[in-house]
């Protein structure tokens, strides 16, 4: 819709202009610094930091019932860095200008309700939201468009030129970061340094593609993060891992999106989100409490984080029911098959401690829950799922044996909705499906393939055919209505069809 067929009322807020200010804080010493500076961790104390923002002006005073229509509008409004996850710009990072701001595609992804049979198996209603069709098909994206935004304001606004942009990843943060850095091509080149063998091919193709250098190193993703972590302190680098906390700030968008998906009616919502290194369970509990304190929703919907049991160390801290006796361990991690999740030392739990502490308690209640699940039944859940129209990948697979696990446990009942996040495109961990569907699954997994999901493509070779088709030398007249006769006959009976 064009700007000047808005209500008059709402036009003056649908493009906002830079404003209020944004600046760090730290979790340990709970010292603010300046957003001028590029940091990535405290610089007195070394403790993780969190980005805030606060609105000035004539923004301060608005009412929730006001941003939710602004929020609305914007839907409508064909400005592209308005379109993503910028659609919730004050709320954000309003001190990046338009011109500044990335939007390869992200964010707005479909909540797709879960047909009869999937309600019926897992006991109550649920969506996914596909966050697998972001444009390098995992959730990474909405905080890429977020720092590369910010990356790109400052290089412009200081002249900066020839950056490197760095990350160690589990396949879908190189994927991500590697292509909006690939957009920004002329300002800055991209690196990421991977666990050998333990991303997919797919995951492994993107950064490629996309002209990143790929660098491949022994260990799992726990190692890579420390490098990384050694290169960001020493070198001339932007880092792009989580622990950059404009990642964080974009990936609230996801929480965002489903208290609009649902006309901001959220307290009856159970939205569960599967936890690797900890960053996406962080923005979703920020984001959420952002849109509580501004009134854009009146409660919090309930959150459910899920580990496989291969990679659990937070699951584990929560087993402890008595808040002082809790100590963090970080865990050794065995093979998962939630594969971008298999972290044993979460980069962001000082961010999951302080966010679940303050969730809890504006909820007057305990709100948040973190639940294990094995690998059999991620893969069973991910297998039923898609079987129903799903394109869930090994973590959506583990938000619904998550969801399943929280009804049993009674964490969940009736009258409650799942919102589960599918965070990747099921083809990004095809190579998962493939082993199970086929039966080929190694034993270190621990999943044995339920035999009726066993699917593996049909041969049709026609052996008493004379002449077959071949590249390049088409059939014609007879031998093609043999080679058709023939096929359809073979193919009716391996598909038990009736004549008519
Ligand atoms: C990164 C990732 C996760 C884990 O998210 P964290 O923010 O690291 O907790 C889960 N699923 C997919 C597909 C991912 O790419
Ligand atoms: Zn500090």
């Amino acid at each position: 819709m064009k700007l000047d067929e808005f209500p008059e009322d709402i036009r003056k807020y649908l493009v906002p202009e830079p404003s209020g200010n944004m600046f760090y804080r730290c979790l340990g010493c709970r010292g603010e610094f300046d957003i001028e500076r590029l940091l990535y961790t405290c610089p007195s104390c070394g403790g993780i930091l969190m980005l805030y923002h606060q609105l000035t002006g004539e923004k301060k005073n608005i009412e929730g019932t006001l941003w939710r229509r602004i929020f609305d509008y914007r839907r409508m409004l064909n400005l592209n860095p308005l379109k993503g996850i910028f659609r919730y710009y004050e709320f954000i990072a309003p001190i990046i200008p338009l011109e500044s701001i990335i939007y390869l595609g992200e964010a707005h992804t479909p909540i797709v309700m879960a047909n009869q049979n999937l309600e019926k198996l897992v006991g109550l209603p649920f969506y996914f939201k596909n966050e697998g069709l972001n444009p390098s098909l995992s959730f990474k994206d909405r905080g890429m468009a977020c720092a590369l935004s910010f990356l790109n304001y400052q290089a412009k606004k200081k002249g900066m030129k020839n950056l490197l942009t760095i990350c160690a990843s589990t396949g879908d943060t190189s994927a991500s970061g590697a292509l909006y850095s690939a957009y920004l091509s002329n300002l800055l080149k991209s690196a990421a340094v991977l666990p050998k063998g333990k991303v997919t091919l797919q995951q492994l193709s993107q950064p490629l593609g996309s002209g990143a250098t790929v660098l491949e190193m022994p260990g799992v993703f726990d190692d890579c993060m420390k490098v990384v972590e050694e290169l960001s302190e020493g070198y001339e680098v932007s880092l792009l891992n989580s622990k950059n906390s404009w990642r964080i700030v974009g990936q609230e968008s996801f929480a965002f999106e489903i208290a609009q998906d649902f006309d901001y009616q959220v307290a009856d919502k159970v939205v569960v989100v599967p936890i690797g290194n900890a960053g996406n369970i962080t923005a979703i509990m920020s984001g959420f409490l952002k849109f509580l304190k501004a009134n854009i929703i009146a409660e919090l919907p309930k959150i459910i984080g899920v580990q496989s049991d291969h990679a659990d160390p937070v699951y584990r801290y929560y087993l402890e029911d008595d808040p002082s006796r809790r100590k963090f361990k970080p865990v050794t991690v065995k093979p998962s098959v939630a594969q971008a999740a298999m972290i044993g030392n979460p980069v962001s739990m000082p961010r999951v401690i302080d966010l679940i502490r303050e969730y809890d308690r504006a909820a007057g209640q305990k709100r948040i829950f973190v639940v294990s699940v094995t690998e059999q039944e991620i893969m069973d859940a991910m297998i039923v799922a898609n079987k129903n129209g799903h394109i869930a990948c090994t973590h959506g697979g583990e938000c619904m044996a998550g969801f399943v696990k929280a009804v049993k446990a009674g964490l969940v009942s009736k009258g409650e909705i799942g919102v589960l996040d599918a965070t990747a495109h099921v083809l990004k961990f095809s190579s998962f499906q493939q082993m199970y569907l086929a039966d080929r699954f190694p034993s270190e997994f621990g999943v044995r393939p339920r035999k009726e999901f066993k699917n593996t493509p049909v041969t049709i070779g026609l052996k008493g055919l004379r002449k077959q088709p071949q590249a390049g030398r088409p059939l014609q007249g007879k031998d093609l209505d043999r080679f058709t006769k023939a096929g359809a006959t073979e193919i009716a009976r391996a598909l038990n069809l009736k004549k008519r």
